[in-house]
């Protein structure tokens, strides 16, 4: 059993003001593990105002008390690592190393955003009068409503709370109800490490009136998604009515390129193991693989000896490589995905099925599949892999880009010149050449076409939560 999630309103846990709650369910086993609170418009409306006046607060906690306050956080995270990693496997399901690796990128991602929050500098404009000054600062935008998704709710709700805390703007935490209880304890290191009351909240409950209510209340000034391109443009049109700023990092369908002259058996091991990582639900993660047709053999035979090698279980089970999908739809999803592959003509070489007990698809590989299945151009977010062959460079950049997602795209080759032209060709907002790469704090991410709008991470990412303010000033 993990621990019941509360509201978190004002420097308190609470329960649903009407105590309403939804189950939290073990993806592994589908037992109940514990109960999500479910917040009513009271609920939401005291969070709203407890942003309002905590904003109040931390934006005049200076820039260096902040960043103190954020890397006592970031101890407290690696200090309460096991635990909180034990809470992921258990709600999300990903093998408990993934959970522990998800925690150590959310320790970094405190720090980095502590160092960055000091050096928010403005800039001195060259004198135009002897007594006159002319300059810009930067301020919070002001109280942020953010919404993370369940495939690294951890992480991915530190990448925000991280920058907006920094920035010193106030912050709404929703996270996702599949998985909301190791993000709590993100929140109770927050609080413990010395946020302020309101500086933080975490809501969860009914995901649309959540988020409609909190995007229309006037006390919100930003709103940041990770999440679907579906809920993206929901938020996008609700935020576009109130002209509020909106950071949207959504889904993908990344191909992945392999010529002829990449070295194919490390090609073939790098792609399967971050293919099947957190079974295949990464949003920067592998949906199509291209191999150049006369190492396409060569390739399917040496990706299909990972597959085979994997070994499927519960996440606590440290011989575990790849746990059960996160929900039963998510399941449904992909026996949808496999059967209009199928009747488009693909074969399947591997896998292709569910697992009675818990949500678990087993890791497939299919071959053959045409260009216009659902499976080649709908995330499938999930183990099912389509491999297919090309022949011109021309020919696999057009497939590639064809989609009008524009999340992540990979290549391998040994030839510099293709790996300079496809860099510049993908048409997609992080490119890996002959690796694979998670989200870093440092650097930012940003999804081209459906796939998203403005930065997460970075400089450009910590910057969002910010505004410039010209100041011209003159001594009389
Ligand atoms: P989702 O869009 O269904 O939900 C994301 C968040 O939005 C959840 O917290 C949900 O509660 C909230 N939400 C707010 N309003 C909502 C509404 N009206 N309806 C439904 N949910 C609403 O996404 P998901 O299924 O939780 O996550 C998977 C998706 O997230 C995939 O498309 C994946 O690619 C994407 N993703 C993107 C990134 C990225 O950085 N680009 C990272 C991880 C996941």
């Amino acid at each position: 059993m993990t621990d019941n999630v509360q509201l978190f309103i004002d420097g308190a846990w609470v329960h649903a003001s009407d105590g309403t709650t939804v189950d939290l369910v073990n993806p592994a086993n589908n037992q109940v593990i514990g109960q999500v609170a479910v917040a009513t418009d009271a609920d939401i409306d005291w969070a709203l105002h407890a942003a309002k006046s905590g904003f109040g607060i931390w934006r005049k906690t200076s820039a260096w008390d902040r960043a103190e306050i954020l890397c006592k956080a970031a101890r407290l995270i690696d200090d309460r690592k096991e635990d909180i990693a034990l809470k992921l496997t258990a709600e999300q399901g990903k093998p408990i190393a993934e959970a522990r690796g998800e925690l150590s990128r959310c320790a970094e991602t405190f720090e980095w955003c502590a160092a960055e929050a000091i050096r928010s500098y403005g800039r001195m404009y060259p004198q135009r009068r002897p007594s006159g000054r002319q300059m810009t600062i930067k301020e919070p935008v002001g109280p942020v409503a953010a919404f993370t998704p369940w495939n690294f709710p951890v992480v991915l709700s530190c990448r925000k709370l991280a920058a907006a805390l920094g920035a010193g703007c106030s912050i709404i935490l929703n996270p996702p109800n599949e998985a909301p209880s190791a993000v709590s304890d993100i929140i109770r290191a927050l609080h413990d490490a010395g946020v302020p009351n309101g500086a933080i909240g975490q809501l969860t409950g009914n995901p649309a009136h959540l988020s409609e209510r909190q995007v229309n209340a006037p006390e919100i000034a930003k709103v940041s998604l990770t999440g679907s391109v579906r809920v993206g443009k929901l938020l996008g049109q609700l935020a576009g009515a109130q002209l509020k700023p909106v950071t949207m990092e959504l889904g993908g369908h990344a191909p992945v390129v392999v010529f002829s002259d990449a070295d194919i058996e490390r090609a073939a091991a790098l792609t399967a193991d971050f293919k099947y990582r957190n079974a295949g639900q990464v949003c920067l993660g592998v949906s199509r693989i291209f191999v150049q047709e006369s190492a396409f053999d060569a390739f399917y035979a040496a990706f299909a000896k990972h597959v085979e090698a994997l070994k499927v279980g519960d996440g606590m089970a440290p011989s575990t490589t790849m746990g059960p999908m996160t929900n039963e739809s998510r399941v449904k999803a992909m026996e949808q995905i496999v059967d209009d592959a199928v009747k488009h003509g693909a074969t399947v070489t591997h896998g292709g099925k569910r697992y009675e007990g818990g949500c678990f698809f087993e890791p497939t590989l299919i071959r053959d599949v045409p260009d216009n299945a659902l499976l080649m151009t709908e995330e499938p977010f999930g183990p099912v892999t389509p491999i297919v062959s090309f022949t011109t460079y021309a020919e696999v950049l057009a497939r590639a880009n064809a989609l009008p997602y524009g999340l992540a795209a990979y290549a391998f080759t040994n030839s510099l010149k293709i790996a300079t032209d496809i860099a510049n060709d993908f048409e997609a907002g992080w490119v890996g050449i002959n690796e694979f790469s998670p989200a870093l704090a440092e650097a930012p991410f940003c999804g081209f076409k459906d796939s998203g709008l403005g930065a997460e991470g970075g400089p450009e990412g910590f910057d969002a939560y910010l505004k410039i303010k010209f100041i011209s000033q003159l001594a009389v």
